[in-house]
């Protein structure tokens, strides 16, 4: 089987549309992108969620500043948007320029703004098991991973990576779903025989087609968070951290890269940006 990403981020994006409908009162969720320089991978992925944003009825706003921008002053305006009550999604597009730090930047940020779930506050909450704002590419794994297996209780699950915006909160999002979780990572040790024993993987690591057939249990789920730009045949493709033709008649169900988990980064994005409207607000969740 192969998990339709595309079709489920539509669904999931058809419920927000269909619950900001129902919302009473004249505010709608709001959501303001910080955009810092001319990086072209950055610009489409700003313009499609501002383009998705808009299209399910939450009031979208980029603000861009020059790669020049000081620390201070982009700290000073997220400070405003903070404060700003038609405001309930922050999101600062990275990667940063060099002179800025990252982490200041994230903290800096109000928690229940955090609609990319990187804030410590957010961080903490989903690794104690309470209620918080998910980063957006994990949650969205999670859902495909549900829409296949909706009982994950006692799967061995392996997640290749231990990035904070992919593998680690994956792993606290299957841990509460009661699999049992092995996070892999460059220094592992005999991570294919490690990966052979999984009912389940998640390949988030940016190397192209690095888990083979020879690594993978009949059966197995297998989810590829990969976007790995190839040559072949002198024209440039993308694909995933998986070797998909070689593994696909062997898994129950896989990604594909594209079309797998890449749309349902956006739509969990303005799923958390309704999250917080709604928490925000005091509005119950729909
Ligand atoms: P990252 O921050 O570079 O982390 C990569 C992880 O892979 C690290 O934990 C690294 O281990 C591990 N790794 C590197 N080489 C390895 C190897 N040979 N064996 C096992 N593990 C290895 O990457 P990321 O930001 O998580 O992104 C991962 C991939 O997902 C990239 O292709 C990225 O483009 C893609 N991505 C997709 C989406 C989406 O919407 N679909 C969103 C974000 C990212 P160490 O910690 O030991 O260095």
């Amino acid at each position: 089987m192969i998990i339709d990403g595309k079709k489920v981020a539509e669904e999931l994006r058809a419920k927000i549309k269909s619950d900001i409908n129902k919302l009473t009162g004249n505010q709608k969720p709001g959501l303001t992108v910080i955009l810092i320089g001319e990086d072209a991978a950055s610009q489409i992925y700003v313009k499609n969620k501002e383009k998705f944003a808009n299209e399910v009825g939450i009031n979208s706003t980029v603000i861009r500043f020059k790669s020049s921008i000081s620390e201070e002053d982009l700290k000073n305006q997220i400070r405003k948007l903070n404060n700003d009550n038609n405001v309930h999604g922050i999101l600062v597009q990275l990667p940063l320029p060099k002179h800025i730090n990252q982490r200041d930047i994230i903290e800096t940020i109000d928690p229940k703004k955090d609609v990319d779930g990187f804030h410590p506050i957010n961080v903490g909450n989903l690794s104690s098991g309470n209620d918080a704002l998910v980063p957006c590419t994990p949650l969205g794994c999670y859902y495909l991973i549900k829409k296949v297996v909706p009982n994950l209780s006692g799967l061995n699950a392996v997640v290749i990576g231990r990035s904070n915006i992919n593998g680690k909160p994956m792993t606290q999002l299957l841990l509460k779903e009661n699999c049992t979780v092995t996070i892999v990572h460059s220094k592992t040790k005999n991570i294919e025989e490690i990966c052979c024993r999984a009912d389940l993987i998640i390949a988030a690591v940016g190397i192209p087609k690095m888990v083979k057939s020879n690594w993978i249990k009949k059966d197995a789920v297998i989810i590829d968070v990969g976007i790995n730009r190839i040559e072949v045949d002198g024209k440039n493709k993308i694909v995933g951290d998986v070797d998909f033709d070689e593994v696909q008649n062997k898994v129950k169900a896989i990604t594909p890269v594209p079309g797998g988990v890449g749309p349902m980064t956006i739509a969990c994005l303005l799923e958390n940006t309704l999250k917080a409207f709604n928490k925000i607000s005091g509005n119950a969740p729909q």
